[in-house]
Protein backbone atom coordinates (compact mmCIF):
# COMPACT_ATOMS: atom_id res chain seq x y z
CA UNK A 1 0.00 0.00 0.00
CA UNK A 2 1.16 3.38 -0.78
CA UNK A 3 0.27 5.88 1.56
CA UNK A 4 0.75 9.80 1.00
CA UNK A 5 0.61 12.42 3.52
CA UNK A 6 -1.67 15.74 2.61
CA UNK A 7 -0.87 17.85 5.72
CA UNK A 8 -3.03 20.79 5.85
CA UNK A 9 -2.27 23.95 4.50
CA UNK A 10 -0.41 26.70 7.12
CA UNK A 11 -3.38 28.65 7.01
CA UNK A 12 -6.20 25.78 7.26
CA UNK A 13 -3.86 24.54 10.46
CA UNK A 14 -4.33 28.53 11.64
CA UNK A 15 -7.85 28.08 11.08
CA UNK A 16 -7.99 24.97 12.86
CA UNK A 17 -6.21 26.53 16.05
CA UNK A 18 -8.88 29.72 16.11
CA UNK A 19 -11.48 26.99 17.04
CA UNK A 20 -10.04 26.33 20.25
CA UNK A 21 -11.15 26.53 23.44
CA UNK A 22 -11.47 29.16 26.04
CA UNK A 23 -9.86 27.31 28.93
CA UNK A 24 -11.16 30.16 31.82
CA UNK A 25 -14.63 28.73 31.07
CA UNK A 26 -15.98 25.77 32.35
CA UNK A 27 -17.03 22.80 29.68
CA UNK A 28 -20.31 21.27 29.93
CA UNK A 29 -18.80 18.51 27.80
CA UNK A 30 -18.62 14.87 29.79
CA UNK A 31 -20.76 15.79 32.96
CA UNK A 32 -23.24 13.31 33.93
CA UNK A 33 -26.74 14.48 33.34
CA UNK A 34 -26.86 14.92 37.21
CA UNK A 35 -23.86 16.32 37.43
CA UNK A 36 -24.85 18.73 34.08
CA UNK A 37 -28.44 19.39 35.64
CA UNK A 38 -26.25 20.95 39.22
CA UNK A 39 -23.83 22.45 37.33
CA UNK A 40 -26.63 24.35 35.93
CA UNK A 41 -28.52 25.28 39.05
CA UNK A 42 -25.11 26.60 40.77
CA UNK A 43 -24.08 28.98 38.47
CA UNK A 44 -27.37 30.71 38.38
CA UNK A 45 -28.20 30.56 34.74
CA UNK A 46 -31.14 27.96 35.28
CA UNK A 47 -33.68 27.69 37.87
CA UNK A 48 -33.79 24.52 39.67
CA UNK A 49 -37.60 23.79 38.35
CA UNK A 50 -35.63 23.86 35.07
CA UNK A 51 -32.91 21.87 35.91
CA UNK A 52 -33.95 18.56 34.15
CA UNK A 53 -35.34 19.94 31.04
CA UNK A 54 -32.40 22.17 30.38
CA UNK A 55 -30.23 19.23 31.00
CA UNK A 56 -31.64 17.18 28.34
CA UNK A 57 -31.81 20.16 25.87
CA UNK A 58 -28.46 20.36 25.92
CA UNK A 59 -27.28 17.03 25.80
CA UNK A 60 -28.93 16.67 22.64
CA UNK A 61 -27.18 19.79 21.01
CA UNK A 62 -23.82 18.71 22.65
CA UNK A 63 -24.00 14.57 21.84
CA UNK A 64 -26.80 14.24 18.75
CA UNK A 65 -26.20 17.18 16.68
CA UNK A 66 -22.79 17.68 17.85
CA UNK A 67 -23.08 21.49 18.43
CA UNK A 68 -19.92 23.64 19.57
CA UNK A 69 -21.34 26.24 20.43
CA UNK A 70 -24.61 28.01 22.40
CA UNK A 71 -25.14 30.03 19.37
CA UNK A 72 -26.48 26.83 16.83
CA UNK A 73 -28.84 25.95 20.33
CA UNK A 74 -31.54 27.32 18.41
CA UNK A 75 -34.54 26.01 20.76
CA UNK A 76 -33.13 28.02 23.80
CA UNK A 77 -33.81 31.41 24.02
CA UNK A 78 -31.64 34.16 22.89
CA UNK A 79 -31.15 35.60 26.32
CA UNK A 80 -30.20 32.26 28.06
CA UNK A 81 -27.74 31.00 25.30
CA UNK A 82 -26.03 34.18 26.41
CA UNK A 83 -25.98 33.59 30.00
CA UNK A 84 -24.53 29.69 29.43
CA UNK A 85 -21.84 31.31 27.03
CA UNK A 86 -20.51 33.56 29.96
CA UNK A 87 -20.21 30.64 32.53
CA UNK A 88 -19.39 28.13 30.17
CA UNK A 89 -18.29 26.28 26.95
CA UNK A 90 -18.94 23.33 25.01
CA UNK A 91 -15.98 23.83 22.23
CA UNK A 92 -13.56 21.58 20.85
CA UNK A 93 -10.05 21.57 21.95
CA UNK A 94 -7.18 23.17 19.83
CA UNK A 95 -6.50 20.60 17.27
CA UNK A 96 -2.08 21.21 16.39
CA UNK A 97 -2.12 18.99 13.50
CA UNK A 98 -3.97 16.63 11.04
CA UNK A 99 -2.39 14.46 8.98
CA UNK A 100 -4.48 12.39 6.10
CA UNK A 101 -3.32 9.45 4.47
CA UNK A 102 -4.05 8.16 0.64
CA UNK A 103 -6.12 5.57 2.51
CA UNK A 104 -8.38 7.47 4.75
CA UNK A 105 -6.60 7.07 7.89
CA UNK A 106 -6.48 10.58 9.95
CA UNK A 107 -4.32 11.63 12.81
CA UNK A 108 -4.97 14.61 15.32
CA UNK A 109 -2.39 16.23 17.18
CA UNK A 110 -4.57 17.87 20.23
CA UNK A 111 -3.60 20.12 22.69
CA UNK A 112 -5.24 20.76 26.35
CA UNK A 113 -5.03 22.54 28.85
CA UNK A 114 -2.09 21.95 31.54
CA UNK A 115 -5.06 20.95 34.18
CA UNK A 116 -1.99 21.56 36.62
CA UNK A 117 0.62 19.72 34.73
CA UNK A 118 2.38 22.98 34.60
CA UNK A 119 1.98 23.35 30.33
CA UNK A 120 -0.59 22.65 28.18
CA UNK A 121 -0.44 18.78 26.67
CA UNK A 122 -0.88 17.24 23.48
CA UNK A 123 -2.42 13.73 22.79
CA UNK A 124 -2.95 11.81 19.50
CA UNK A 125 -5.98 9.80 18.29
CA UNK A 126 -5.95 7.79 14.79
CA UNK A 127 -9.12 7.49 12.62
CA UNK A 128 -8.71 4.27 10.46
CA UNK A 129 -11.91 3.53 7.83
CA UNK A 130 -12.66 0.41 6.83
CA UNK A 131 -15.03 -1.45 4.62
CA UNK A 132 -18.01 -1.76 7.09
CA UNK A 133 -17.06 0.92 9.56
CA UNK A 134 -14.62 3.65 11.36
CA UNK A 135 -12.89 3.40 14.05
CA UNK A 136 -11.55 5.61 16.30
CA UNK A 137 -8.28 5.15 18.69
CA UNK A 138 -8.50 7.21 21.83
CA UNK A 139 -5.66 8.46 24.21
CA UNK A 140 -7.36 8.25 28.42
CA UNK A 141 -3.89 9.82 29.85
CA UNK A 142 -1.11 11.43 28.95
CA UNK A 143 1.71 9.62 29.39
CA UNK A 144 1.96 6.12 31.13
CA UNK A 145 2.98 4.95 35.08
CA UNK A 146 3.58 1.69 33.48
CA UNK A 147 6.85 0.74 31.33
CA UNK A 148 6.27 -2.14 28.98
CA UNK A 149 9.44 -2.47 27.45
CA UNK A 150 8.26 -2.36 23.70
CA UNK A 151 5.74 0.38 24.16
CA UNK A 152 7.08 3.74 22.91
CA UNK A 153 4.62 5.66 25.82
CA UNK A 154 6.30 3.24 28.60
CA UNK A 155 9.30 5.09 28.14
CA UNK A 156 7.35 8.46 28.58
CA UNK A 157 6.31 9.49 32.16
CA UNK A 158 2.81 10.24 33.68
CA UNK A 159 2.12 13.64 32.64
CA UNK A 160 -1.88 13.83 33.68
CA UNK A 161 -4.59 11.91 33.38
CA UNK A 162 -7.11 13.00 30.72
CA UNK A 163 -10.46 14.12 32.19
CA UNK A 164 -13.86 12.57 30.68
CA UNK A 165 -13.83 16.06 28.84
CA UNK A 166 -10.82 15.14 27.22
CA UNK A 167 -11.56 11.93 26.28
CA UNK A 168 -15.17 12.94 24.56
CA UNK A 169 -13.79 15.81 22.84
CA UNK A 170 -11.49 13.45 20.77
CA UNK A 171 -14.16 11.48 19.46
CA UNK A 172 -16.45 14.80 19.28
CA UNK A 173 -13.27 16.40 17.16
CA UNK A 174 -13.10 13.39 15.18
CA UNK A 175 -17.04 13.57 14.05
CA UNK A 176 -16.59 17.38 13.08
CA UNK A 177 -13.67 16.81 11.26
CA UNK A 178 -15.11 13.95 9.18
CA UNK A 179 -18.85 15.46 8.90
CA UNK A 180 -20.21 12.56 11.66
CA UNK A 181 -23.14 15.03 13.22
CA UNK A 182 -26.24 15.52 11.64
CA UNK A 183 -26.85 18.38 8.78
CA UNK A 184 -23.24 18.66 8.29
CA UNK A 185 -21.38 17.40 5.15
CA UNK A 186 -18.15 15.18 4.73
CA UNK A 187 -15.28 16.78 3.63
CA UNK A 188 -14.54 16.10 -0.45
CA UNK A 189 -11.98 13.31 -0.92
CA UNK A 190 -12.51 12.05 2.46
CA UNK A 191 -12.67 7.94 2.79
CA UNK A 192 -14.91 6.70 4.79
CA UNK A 193 -17.35 3.75 5.32
CA UNK A 194 -19.81 3.54 2.46
CA UNK A 195 -22.70 4.08 4.47
CA UNK A 196 -23.79 4.32 8.38
CA UNK A 197 -21.59 6.80 10.71
CA UNK A 198 -18.41 7.66 10.02
CA UNK A 199 -17.23 6.83 13.39
CA UNK A 200 -18.89 3.48 14.39
CA UNK A 201 -16.55 1.90 16.90
CA UNK A 202 -14.07 3.62 19.27
CA UNK A 203 -11.15 1.56 20.85
CA UNK A 204 -8.95 2.89 24.14
CA UNK A 205 -5.48 1.76 22.63
CA UNK A 206 -3.96 5.49 22.47
CA UNK A 207 -1.59 6.63 24.52
CA UNK A 208 -1.84 5.45 28.48
CA UNK A 209 -3.37 2.82 30.60
CA UNK A 210 -7.77 2.89 30.96
CA UNK A 211 -7.95 1.33 34.18
CA UNK A 212 -5.57 3.86 35.57
CA UNK A 213 -7.81 6.44 35.07
CA UNK A 214 -10.95 4.89 35.81
CA UNK A 215 -13.86 7.55 36.39
CA UNK A 216 -12.73 9.25 34.18
CA UNK A 217 -12.62 6.64 31.33
CA UNK A 218 -16.20 5.42 32.75
CA UNK A 219 -17.68 8.64 32.56
CA UNK A 220 -17.21 9.10 28.65
CA UNK A 221 -17.62 5.96 27.72
CA UNK A 222 -20.97 5.97 29.35
CA UNK A 223 -21.67 9.44 27.52
CA UNK A 224 -20.34 7.69 24.19
CA UNK A 225 -22.91 4.87 24.50
CA UNK A 226 -25.75 6.89 26.40
CA UNK A 227 -28.98 6.51 23.82
CA UNK A 228 -30.20 9.75 23.66
CA UNK A 229 -26.68 10.70 22.80
CA UNK A 230 -23.77 9.66 21.40
CA UNK A 231 -25.67 6.32 20.50
CA UNK A 232 -21.98 4.24 20.76
CA UNK A 233 -23.21 0.64 20.73
CA UNK A 234 -21.07 -1.07 23.51
CA UNK A 235 -20.27 -4.20 21.41
CA UNK A 236 -18.37 -1.48 19.27
CA UNK A 237 -16.29 0.06 21.91
CA UNK A 238 -13.23 -1.81 23.07
CA UNK A 239 -11.12 -1.08 26.28
CA UNK A 240 -7.57 -2.00 26.27
CA UNK A 241 -5.38 -2.83 29.27
CA UNK A 242 -2.27 -4.40 30.53
CA UNK A 243 -4.02 -6.54 32.80
CA UNK A 244 -4.92 -4.09 35.55
CA UNK A 245 -6.82 -7.15 37.38
CA UNK A 246 -8.38 -5.14 40.70
CA UNK A 247 -10.60 -3.11 37.98
CA UNK A 248 -11.44 -5.71 35.32
CA UNK A 249 -14.84 -6.70 36.93
CA UNK A 250 -15.69 -3.28 37.21
CA UNK A 251 -15.22 -2.82 33.86
CA UNK A 252 -17.82 -5.33 32.60
CA UNK A 253 -20.16 -4.63 35.13
CA UNK A 254 -20.07 -0.59 35.50
CA UNK A 255 -18.80 0.27 31.92
CA UNK A 256 -19.69 -3.10 29.72
CA UNK A 257 -18.02 -2.18 26.77
CA UNK A 258 -15.81 -4.94 25.10
CA UNK A 259 -12.59 -5.90 26.55
CA UNK A 260 -9.22 -6.29 24.95
CA UNK A 261 -6.32 -7.53 27.10
CA UNK A 262 -2.12 -6.87 25.86
CA UNK A 263 -0.97 -10.40 27.03
CA UNK A 264 2.09 -10.82 24.63
CA UNK A 265 3.67 -13.54 26.48
CA UNK A 266 1.77 -16.94 27.76
CA UNK A 267 4.37 -17.40 30.72
CA UNK A 268 5.37 -15.31 33.99
CA UNK A 269 8.80 -15.05 33.29
CA UNK A 270 8.45 -13.53 29.84
CA UNK A 271 5.62 -11.26 30.72
CA UNK A 272 7.56 -9.77 33.48
CA UNK A 273 9.42 -8.53 31.22
CA UNK A 274 7.19 -7.24 28.68
CA UNK A 275 4.37 -6.05 30.53
CA UNK A 276 5.82 -5.49 34.28
CA UNK A 277 2.38 -4.84 35.66
CA UNK A 278 2.62 -8.98 35.27
CA UNK A 279 4.84 -8.68 38.30
CA UNK A 280 1.94 -7.28 40.79
CA UNK A 281 -1.04 -9.04 38.42
CA UNK A 282 0.56 -12.43 37.39
CA UNK A 283 -1.05 -14.11 34.34
CA UNK A 284 -2.97 -16.71 36.96
CA UNK A 285 -4.50 -13.81 38.58
CA UNK A 286 -5.21 -12.20 34.86
CA UNK A 287 -6.51 -15.46 33.37
CA UNK A 288 -8.83 -16.23 36.55
CA UNK A 289 -10.44 -12.30 36.08
CA UNK A 290 -10.97 -12.85 32.05
CA UNK A 291 -12.90 -15.95 32.83
CA UNK A 292 -14.83 -13.94 35.41
CA UNK A 293 -15.87 -10.61 33.16
CA UNK A 294 -19.34 -10.45 32.66
CA UNK A 295 -21.14 -10.75 29.88
CA UNK A 296 -18.77 -13.02 28.78
CA UNK A 297 -20.06 -15.35 25.81
CA UNK A 298 -18.94 -16.37 22.03
CA UNK A 299 -20.77 -13.64 21.07
CA UNK A 300 -19.07 -11.13 23.33
CA UNK A 301 -15.20 -12.19 23.03
CA UNK A 302 -12.55 -10.87 25.19
CA UNK A 303 -9.58 -9.96 22.52
CA UNK A 304 -6.18 -10.82 23.67
CA UNK A 305 -3.77 -8.85 21.78
CA UNK A 306 -0.14 -10.29 21.14
CA UNK A 307 2.50 -8.54 19.56
CA UNK A 308 4.74 -10.05 17.08
CA UNK A 309 8.52 -9.41 18.67
CA UNK A 310 11.19 -11.24 16.41
CA UNK A 311 12.70 -14.04 18.58
CA UNK A 312 11.10 -12.72 21.99
CA UNK A 313 7.68 -14.38 21.95
CA UNK A 314 7.43 -15.13 18.22
CA UNK A 315 8.08 -19.45 18.38
CA UNK A 316 5.28 -22.28 17.88
CA UNK A 317 6.10 -23.16 21.35
CA UNK A 318 4.79 -19.51 22.12
CA UNK A 319 1.97 -20.56 19.75
CA UNK A 320 1.17 -23.83 21.20
CA UNK A 321 1.41 -21.56 25.01
CA UNK A 322 -1.22 -19.07 23.62
CA UNK A 323 -3.28 -21.75 23.07
CA UNK A 324 -3.42 -23.96 25.97
CA UNK A 325 -3.79 -20.24 28.21
CA UNK A 326 -6.52 -19.33 26.54
CA UNK A 327 -8.52 -22.54 26.58
CA UNK A 328 -12.11 -22.05 27.42
CA UNK A 329 -12.55 -18.53 27.55
CA UNK A 330 -14.22 -17.13 24.53
CA UNK A 331 -11.70 -15.40 22.87
CA UNK A 332 -10.65 -13.49 19.60
CA UNK A 333 -6.44 -13.19 19.21
CA UNK A 334 -5.14 -10.19 17.61
CA UNK A 335 -1.80 -10.23 16.68
CA UNK A 336 -0.20 -7.30 16.21
CA UNK A 337 3.62 -6.17 14.13
CA UNK A 338 5.76 -4.97 16.40
CA UNK A 339 6.45 -0.89 15.92
CA UNK A 340 9.62 0.04 16.12
CA UNK A 341 10.38 3.49 17.68
CA UNK A 342 14.03 5.22 17.86
CA UNK A 343 15.98 3.14 20.66
CA UNK A 344 14.51 0.45 21.02
CA UNK A 345 15.85 -3.26 21.05
CA UNK A 346 13.07 -5.02 19.63
CA UNK A 347 12.18 -5.80 16.12
CA UNK A 348 8.97 -7.03 14.10
CA UNK A 349 9.10 -10.74 13.73
CA UNK A 350 9.83 -11.66 10.16
CA UNK A 351 6.97 -11.83 7.76
CA UNK A 352 7.26 -15.70 7.47
CA UNK A 353 7.43 -15.96 11.05
CA UNK A 354 4.00 -14.26 11.55
CA UNK A 355 2.18 -16.14 9.24
CA UNK A 356 3.98 -19.18 10.61
CA UNK A 357 2.22 -18.40 13.85
CA UNK A 358 -1.53 -16.98 12.69
CA UNK A 359 -1.69 -20.28 10.83
CA UNK A 360 -1.08 -22.18 14.15
CA UNK A 361 -3.74 -20.52 15.80
CA UNK A 362 -6.50 -20.68 12.96
CA UNK A 363 -5.94 -24.14 12.94
CA UNK A 364 -6.34 -23.87 16.60
CA UNK A 365 -10.11 -22.71 15.41
CA UNK A 366 -9.34 -18.87 16.37
CA UNK A 367 -10.60 -16.40 13.55
CA UNK A 368 -8.39 -15.26 11.02
CA UNK A 369 -5.59 -12.75 13.33
CA UNK A 370 -4.31 -11.16 10.20
CA UNK A 371 -6.70 -9.72 8.05
CA UNK A 372 -7.23 -8.52 4.60
CA UNK A 373 -5.21 -7.49 1.74
CA UNK A 374 -4.66 -3.92 3.51
CA UNK A 375 -3.34 -5.87 6.79
CA UNK A 376 -0.75 -7.94 4.71
CA UNK A 377 0.54 -5.22 2.73
CA UNK A 378 1.66 -2.94 6.35
CA UNK A 379 3.37 -6.55 7.53
CA UNK A 380 5.07 -6.39 4.26
CA UNK A 381 5.93 -2.94 5.22
CA UNK A 382 6.81 -4.41 8.53
CA UNK A 383 9.36 -6.58 7.51
CA UNK A 384 11.17 -4.13 4.74
CA UNK A 385 11.13 -1.25 8.06
CA UNK A 386 13.57 -3.80 10.33
CA UNK A 387 16.39 -2.97 7.49
CA UNK A 388 15.89 0.63 8.11
CA UNK A 389 17.41 0.72 10.89
CA UNK A 390 14.54 1.61 13.02
CA UNK A 391 13.89 4.85 11.82
CA UNK A 392 10.20 4.59 11.03
CA UNK A 393 8.93 6.61 8.11
CA UNK A 394 5.57 8.58 9.20
CA UNK A 395 3.48 7.31 6.62
CA UNK A 396 4.95 3.41 7.61
CA UNK A 397 4.05 4.67 11.52
CA UNK A 398 0.58 5.70 11.20
CA UNK A 399 -0.14 2.36 8.55
CA UNK A 400 0.71 0.40 11.36
CA UNK A 401 -0.82 1.88 14.25
CA UNK A 402 -3.85 1.80 12.08
CA UNK A 403 -3.23 -2.30 11.85
CA UNK A 404 -3.44 -2.27 14.98
CA UNK A 405 -6.72 -0.69 15.32
CA UNK A 406 -8.52 -1.87 12.86
CA UNK A 407 -11.10 -5.06 13.25
CA UNK A 408 -11.69 -4.84 16.98
CA UNK A 409 -15.58 -4.46 18.19
CA UNK A 410 -18.62 -5.60 16.17
CA UNK A 411 -18.49 -4.16 12.36
N1 LIG B 1 -2.33 0.80 27.99
C1 LIG B 1 -3.28 0.00 27.32
C2 LIG B 1 -3.83 0.62 26.04
C3 LIG B 1 -2.87 1.38 25.17
S1 LIG B 1 -1.66 0.44 24.30
C4 LIG B 1 -2.69 -1.36 27.03
O1 LIG B 1 -1.50 -1.55 27.25
O2 LIG B 1 -3.44 -2.24 26.63
C5 LIG B 1 -2.60 -0.29 22.96
C6 LIG B 1 -1.95 -1.57 22.42
O3 LIG B 1 -0.75 -1.28 21.68
C7 LIG B 1 -1.51 -2.53 23.52
O4 LIG B 1 -1.87 -3.84 23.20
C8 LIG B 1 -0.02 -2.37 23.51
O5 LIG B 1 0.60 -3.48 24.07
C9 LIG B 1 0.27 -2.17 22.04
N2 LIG B 1 1.57 -1.58 21.74
C10 LIG B 1 2.24 -0.67 22.43
N3 LIG B 1 3.41 -0.36 21.83
C11 LIG B 1 3.47 -1.09 20.71
C12 LIG B 1 4.42 -1.20 19.64
N4 LIG B 1 5.53 -0.48 19.63
N5 LIG B 1 4.14 -2.03 18.63
C13 LIG B 1 2.99 -2.76 18.63
N6 LIG B 1 2.07 -2.69 19.59
C14 LIG B 1 2.30 -1.88 20.64
FE1 LIG C 1 2.27 1.30 26.71
FE2 LIG C 1 -0.14 0.31 27.46
FE3 LIG C 1 2.15 -0.54 28.62
FE4 LIG C 1 1.27 1.95 29.10
S1 LIG C 1 0.24 0.03 29.65
S2 LIG C 1 3.37 1.34 28.69
S3 LIG C 1 0.40 2.47 27.08
S4 LIG C 1 1.53 -0.81 26.46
Amino acid sequence: MTLSFDLTTDSARDALRARSAQPEKQSLIGLTRIELAETLVASGAVPERQAKMRAQQLWHWMYVRGVSDFAGMFNISKDLRAELNKHFTVARPEIVEEQISADGTRKWLFRFPPRGAGRPVEIETVYIPEEGRGTLCISSQVGCTLTCSFCHTGTQKLVRNLTAEEILAQLLTARDRLGDFPDRDTPDGAIVPAEGRKVSNIVMMGMGEPLYNFEAVKKALLIASDGDGLSLSKRRITLSTSGVVPEIFRTGEEIGVMLAISLHATNDDLRDLLVPINKKYPLKELIAACRAYPGLSNAKRITFEYVMLKDVNDSIEDAKGLIKLLKGIPAKINLIPFNPWPGTNYQCSDWETIEKFADYINNAGYASPIRTPRGRDILAACGQLKSDSERMRKVDRLALEAMMIAGHGEA
